[in-house]
């Protein structure tokens, strides 16, 4: 198979979500503009507490994945299954709303950066429904692989090299690099044919592949399909998410916080957020 080439870009917007956090949105800005089990990719990212500090007060999630990585400022999350947590720089969240979770996600600064990333990872639809499970993983607990031409890959979920990150046993089998490059080097990474993927350069500039295609800043690049991705830093350096994953190949309907199969799986999701019934009912 060939190396993964730069074949679309999708465009950050400036966009506001939970009680008007300022945030930029490239997967799922618009419905269409998703790349299978990739739903969302919102990255947060602002020094103006007035920006963040109204926070992502209690909300709903039903059918899929979100997974919060930060990497500056504190954000706490406290959900309907009981779950308190406190993020940090470095520190990931990956929680499996599945059949219903409610929480909240707030700041815990009155000043300085806040910035992180979200990414909305669907389920398969047997799987859309099961009870909610929620993870922790402190910075601590994800693996760093040191580039030899210098640079590290922090490996949240999926592998490379000879290190696994903390999440697997999921059916889209998500691959979750950071990859971080220091001026000119370069990285081969290997991602599994057939598997989605794309990037998202949040700092410094990256090329893609081996016709080095730069990567617009705060775009979510989508690779073409092949076994592995050459990514190149630019003159000052480059930081680039890598996701990729198994394409689950079944419709999608969103609404909000909900993304389901059908309309009518939404209006059951509505109907049960309505009637307090969104939750599996807690054992005393
Ligand atoms: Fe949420």
């Amino acid at each position: 198979m060939p190396s993964r080439s730069l074949q679309s870009i999708i465009e950050s917007v400036a966009a506001s979500d939970g009680a008007g956090v300022k945030l930029r949105r490239s997967l799922g800005r618009a419905q269409g503009l998703r790349h299978d089990p990739f739903l969302m990719l919102d990255e947060f990212f602002s020094d103006n507490p007035d920006d963040y500090l109204a926070g992502f007060p209690s909300h709903p999630h039903r059918g899929f994945e979100t997974v919060t990585y930060m990497l500056d400022g504190h954000m706490r999350h406290e959900d309907s299954e009981g779950n308190r947590g406190d993020l940090g720089p470095g520190d990931v969240q990956w929680m499996t709303a599945a059949r219903g979770i409610i929480h909240s996600e707030m700041p815990q600064q009155a000043e300085g950066r806040m910035r992180g990333f979200q990414l909305w990872l669907n389920l398969p639809a047997t799987e859309k429904m099961r009870p909610a499970e929620y993870r922790d993983i402190p910075a601590a607990g994800i693996p760093v692989v040191e580039l030899e031409a210098g640079g590290s890959v922090k490996v949240i979920a999926g592998a490379f090299g000879d290190r696994h990150g903390p999440v697997g046993g999921r059916t889209t089998e998500p691959l979750f690099l950071d990859i971080r490059l220091p001026a000119g080097a370069s990285v081969d990474i290997p991602v599994t044919t057939g598997h989605n993927a794309f990037l998202y350069a949040y700092d410094g500039q990256a090329s893609v592949g081996p016709d080095r295609l730069l990567l617009p800043h705060r775009s979510a690049g989508l690779l073409s399909d092949g076994d592995r991705v050459v990514v190149t830093a630019g003159p000052t350096g480059g930081n680039a998410l890598l996701l990729a994953g198994r394409p689950l190949r079944e419709p999608v309907v969103q609404y909000g916080p909900f993304v389901m199969n059908t309309r009518e799986e939404i209006e059951q999701a509505v109907l049960d957020y309505q009637r307090g019934q969104l939750v599996a009912p807690r054992r005393a």
